[in-house]
Order: C-alpha cells, then sequence, then structure tokens
C-alpha cells in the first residue's frame, strides 16, 4: 500500500492560501533519502551524488540536497547558470550533456566544472571551441547490444544515442592524455527506471572491467566512475523498492573484487541520480472538479498533462489516492482525466477507486522527479505552483503558479502583451 506522504487536513490548511492544482515536496524524505544514499557509499572515499537537475530544478529543492552534500548533473547553459548562481563550483557539478552548443562547453569551461563527453568528435569540437582542455575530463562509454541483468534484458544500449563504443573512449582517453589532460573519468548511463538492486553492481563490474583493461593497455588511471542515473522508484503498490544500502554494498563488493586487486582501490564512484532522489517526495495535489458518465466513468480534475506528462507521454503508471479516503473501499473504476484536448491526457485509466465525490482532494503519487519540470504551455494552460512541506509540519510556496504575464513574457516589444492585460 502507498500511503501519501501528507493528510487530508494538511492540504485543507494549505488550499487556503494556495489553490490546487500544486506539487508538494517532503522535506523530510528528501533528507532521510539523501543521507541513506551517503551512508550506503560512505565506504568510497571519494564518492558524490550529483543530483540530475533535469528531474527537478526548484532552487529550493535544489539548496535542500547541498546541505545534504550532494553535487549537481546539468545538461544545459541554464542549468549550469542556475547551479552556478546557487553556490554549486566546480568538483560540484558535473555537465553530462550531449549534442552539446558550443556556447554550452565554453561556459562549462569558464565555471570550471567536470566536463562528461558523449561523443569521440566532440574531443576536436571542444579543442575548436574551448582553445585548450581542462585538467580534469570524463568520457561517457556506451557498450552496444542489449544489457541484461539477472531478471532478464533491461535495455537497449545499441539503439540509443549516448556515449562512445570501447574502441573510441580508448582512444580518446589517450589523446586527451596527449593534449595534457591529467585526471579522467568514466560515465555510463544504460538503464532507466531499474527497480532491482542488481543495476548498479552490474553496471558497476562492466565499468570496473574496463578500467581495468584500459590500465593495463594504455597505462592510463580512471580517477573516477560515474554510475550516472537510472536506479528507479517503486510507482506502483506490488513493487519492492530498491534497497539503496544493498546497492552500495553490492557495488562495494564488485569495487573489491575488480578494482582493489588491479591497484585502483582509490578510485571514487559518483552517482548521478535524479529519480531515486526526489521522485517519492513529490505528489501532485489536484481536485475532481467534474464527473462524466458515458461508456465509462471520468473525473475531471484540475490539473492536466502540462503538470505531469508522464502518463501522457510513457502510458506511465502513477498511483492515485483519494484523500480522506485511504480505508474506503476501492470499489469504482474511473479514468482520471486533465483538461488538454488530447485524448491523452489521462493520469489513471481503468482504476479502482473509492467513490469520488466533486471536491475530493487527489494526490498523484511520486512526482518529486521528472513531474513539474517537464511540464510545458500546450493549450494555454499555466504551469502550476511548487509548495514545499518543512520537517517541522509547515509549508512554503516554493514557485508561485504562471500568470498570462508569465506565458505572454517571450513577446516583447510588441504590444501585444499591454493590450491583452
Ligand atoms: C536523466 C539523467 C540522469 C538522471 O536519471 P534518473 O533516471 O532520474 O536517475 C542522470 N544522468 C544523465 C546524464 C541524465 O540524462
Amino acid at each position: 500500500m502507498k500511503t501519501p506522504f501528507v493528510t487530508k487536513e494538511k492540504i485543507e490548511e494549505i488550499t487556503q492560501q494556495i489553490p490546487t492544482p500544486f506539487n508538494i515536496y517532503d522535506e523530510k524524505g528528501i533528507r532521510e533519502n539523501a543521507r541513506a544514499v551517503n551512508k550506503a557509499f560512505a565506504w568510497n572515499k571519494g564518492f558524490k551524488e550529483y543530483f540530475a537537475v533535469k528531474a527537478n530544478p526548484n532552487p529550493f529543492i535544489l539548496k535542500i540536497l547541498q546541505e545534504e552534500n550532494c553535487g549537481v548533473d546539468c545538461a544545459s547553459y541554464v542549468e549550469l547558470a542556475l547551479s552556478n548562481e546557487l553556490g554549486f563550483k566546480g568538483n560540484d557539478i558535473m555537465f553530462s550533456s550531449n549534442d552539446t552548443p558550443a556556447s554550452e562547453f565554453k561556459y562549462a569551461d569558464d565555471l570550471g566544472v567536470i566536463v562528461n563527453l558523449d561523443d569521440f568528435t566532440h574531443i576536436d569540437f571542444f579543442e575548436k571551441t574551448v582553445g585548450h582542455f581542462p585538467k580534469r575530463m570524463c568520457c561517457r562509454f556506451n557498450p552496444g547490444g542489449v544489457y541484461e541483468l539477472s531478471n532478464g534484458i533491461m535495455d537497449n544500449p545499441g539503439d540509443s544515442k549516448y556515449g562512445m563504443t570501447k574502441e573510441q573512449i580508448f582512444k580518446a582517453y589517450q589523446i586527451l592524455r596527449d593534449k595534457g589532460v591529467e585526471e579522467f573519468g568514466i560515465h555510463a548511463f544504460l538503464v532507466s527506471n531499474t527497480v532491482t538492486n542488481d543495476y548498479y553492481p552490474t553496471l558497476a563490474k562492466t565499468l570496473f572491467e574496463l578500467i581495468v583493461e584500459l590500465k593495463e593497455e594504455t597505462g592510463i588511471s580512471i580517477s573516477f566512475v560515474n554510475l550516472s542515473g537510472g536506479v528507479g522508484i517503486a510507482y506502483r503498490p506490488d513493487q519492492t523498492p530498491n534497497d539503496i544500502a544493498a546497492i552500495g554494498a553490492g557495488v562495494h563488493k564488485v569495487f573489491d573484487e575488480v578494482l582493489v586487486p588491479a591497484g585502483l582501490g582509490d578510485v571514487a564512484i559518483f552517482t548521478e541520480m535524479g529519480r531515486f532522489m526526489m521522485g517519492p517526495y513529490g505528489g501532485l495535489v489536484t481536485k475532481a472538479i467534474h464527473e462524466k458518465h458515458i461508456y465509462k466513468e471520468y473525473i475531471g480534475v484540475d490539473a492536466c498533462a502540462v503538470d505531469l506528462m508522464r502518463p501522457a507521454v510513457y502510458g506511465s503508471y502513477h498511483h492515485v489516492t483519494v484523500l480522506g479516503k485511504e480505508d474506503a473501499p476501492a470499489d469504482h473504476v474511473y479514468d482520471i482525466t486533465g483538461s488538454l484536448c488530447e485524448n491523452c491526457d489521462k493520469f489513471a485509466v481503468d482504476r479502482q477507486l473509492p467513490k469520488i465525490d466533486m471536491g475530493d482532494y487527489i494526490f498523484i503519487h511520486d512526482t518529486g522527479a521528472h513531474g513539474y519540470s517537464m511540464g510545458y504551455n500546450y493549450n494555454g494552460k499555466l504551469k502550476s505552483a511548487e509548495v514545499l512541506l518543512k520537517e517541522d509540519g509547515s509549508f512554503k510556496l516554493i514557485r508561485r503558479p504562471e500568470t498570462i504575464k508569465d506565458y505572454l513574457s517571450t513577446f516583447d516589444n510588441l504590444g501585444i502583451v499591454d493590450n491583452l492585460l
């Protein structure tokens, strides 16, 4: 059973000031989880989690993670600028971009962050753009083929646009060394949203064996291994959540088996988790405003896919709780819909739920990562607010809802905004 981290009574208190829909985040959960991550990898001297900013770029959230000793993983100019402004510096920022514009390599180099090259041709591109190489560089690996874990085929890296082949990455490190780079990292992101404690240890083994081979063939020592993201969460109530302590211990075991005997026991482990750091600690709160009885039973809510795109885009499951009816029998079947003129705008399809009455608050679970941040303005829908539920139980508006003025703000000097407002 999945229970919301907030009660109906609290939501009723919040909605007196902040109308639905809004995303709410659980500061206590975020902090406890970040501490568990750091504890799970405390055996590794250089361990650092670089939170994937794209999962949730709210500055208040990034500040909380910064206080828990996390760095950030950025992939664009705006993410870099925002992180820099928040006080993340040099070592605290990984720049794991792809298809990177020249100006962004230049900016990343100016900030002195850790640049992760997605492709072999980016060596040349980087040199032409920036004019020199920093002392430390990372390269992204793609083993190709399909990637299997103990429970079967997980994903198909051979079909993904990211990273370099083995041959390319070996050559890349040698070229970079010849150009004066002294410190090297390796990065790979092979599978998304894995709900198994095996993913990181299996990936770590692949990367550890690769860097031992690299050292034997070229004499180059890798100083950090970035396991990137992909550690998933239990979106469905019947799934068993990942155990980060077991994951950390699993990586520790292969570290001792593969790297320590090869004289590489000083290698630092980095992670770039987004979903695992934030997913469960966010919820979308929305209100039932319509009921419709045609060939199916529909409940229309005041949020739409603009607030949470995952169900519309990927058909993703997000658990739904009708607040205050947690213990009521789930004896109705509904589609929960948003208001976009798109039939895919459904937060839940054929979902068994308690009877929903107009005005009920509906909590859509696990929207803390890749939720608000993926949103857009289709149908002229304005983005909703973000609220932080603080550790002491009080709440704070950490992003106000958009207004029509925000929506029109890119029509500079066209006169249209003043006429409309
Ligand atoms: C999206 C992304 C992540 C985070 O992925 P999660 O599945 O949210 O953990 C990390 N690194 C890179 C390079 C990414 O693109």
